[in-house]
């Protein structure tokens, strides 16, 4: 099969709560899959075991066909498991181009804090202006990160991310915090990135979910209730219910 994330009976315990419960899910090559609940439902919990955080109680994870459950979160990197950086790990007075350039350096090895000669290459400046020239931030390219709004900081992050070239990409809840406007650019960048890579998305935002996701699951209370496409979903009257507050 070609899935490039199988996730199998996973199940994580906090003392007498099961955060998750014998979860399973699959995320296909080039597919956006959301996955939603309401709060404390558990889908952080799995994020976090899928990324290697967190240790599952019982249950298997496979990254592109490998077994990934008892391995370090690095060595998940390595596999090709992305996660967005966070903007706490961007760099204030560097401009955009210079953090997406030290992303690029990292990817093959480099100094993710400081240029070293690899960041001095023109190939590493080359691929910065050619991601800078297919995204919205391309014209904010000399722009410290200081100076972005909040938005154009998430924007960065994903951008970083998927320099990382990786597999499966993990996002969760990246509308958070973006006015109307952010948000149908950040849609329009997963948009553009699906493709390159299969993503798993934990979104608040329904319409974002709706405009996104091939496929979404639903969690409550850490076990799955619904898994379908965009339309079974909305058309679910357990996730209705549940969930969607109709
Ligand atoms: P979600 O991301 O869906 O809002 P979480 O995965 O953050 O939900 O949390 C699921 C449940 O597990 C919640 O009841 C939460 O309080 C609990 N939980 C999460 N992390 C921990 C932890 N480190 N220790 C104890 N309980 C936790
Ligand atoms: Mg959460």
């Amino acid at each position: 099969m070609n899935h490039v994330l199988e996730i199998a009976g996973l199940t994580k315990t906090f003392g007498g709560l099961t955060a998750t419960d014998n979860v399973s899910l699959t995320v296909n090559a080039g597919e956006i899959h959301a996955l939603i609940g309401p709060n404390g439902a558990g889908k952080s919990t799995l994020i976090n075991q899928i990324c290697g955080e967190l240790m599952p109680n019982a249950g298997h994870i496979h990254l592109a066909g490998r077994d990934i459950t008892r391995l370090p979160p690095a060595e998940r990197v390595a596999l090709g498991l992305g996660r967005t950086f966070q903007i706490t790990s961007l760099l204030d007075d560097m401009t955009v181009r210079e953090n997406l350039a030290l992303a690029v350096q990292a990817r093959e090895g480099g100094n993710f804090r400081i240029f070293d000669r690899a960041a001095n290459r023109a190939e590493v400046w080359d691929e910065v202006a050619e991601i800078l020239a297919a995204s919205a931030l391309g014209p904010r390219a000399g722009v410290t990160v200081a100076d972005l709004a909040h938005g154009e900081k998430k924007q960065l992050e994903l951008l970083m991310a998927l320099s990382q070239r990786p597999r499966l990409l993990l996002l969760d809840e990246p509308m958070a915090g973006l006015g109307h406007l952010e948000s149908q650019q950040m849609i329009d960048a997963l948009l553009a990135a699906r493709g390159d890579c299969a993503m798993l998305l934990v979104e608040h935002d329904m319409d974002a979910v709706f405009a996104l996701a091939d496929r979404v699951t639903v969690l409550v209370y850490g076990r799955v209730i619904a898994a379908g496409n965009a339309d079974e979903i909305r058309a679910n009257p357990a996730v209705r219910d549940a969930y969607l507050g109709e």
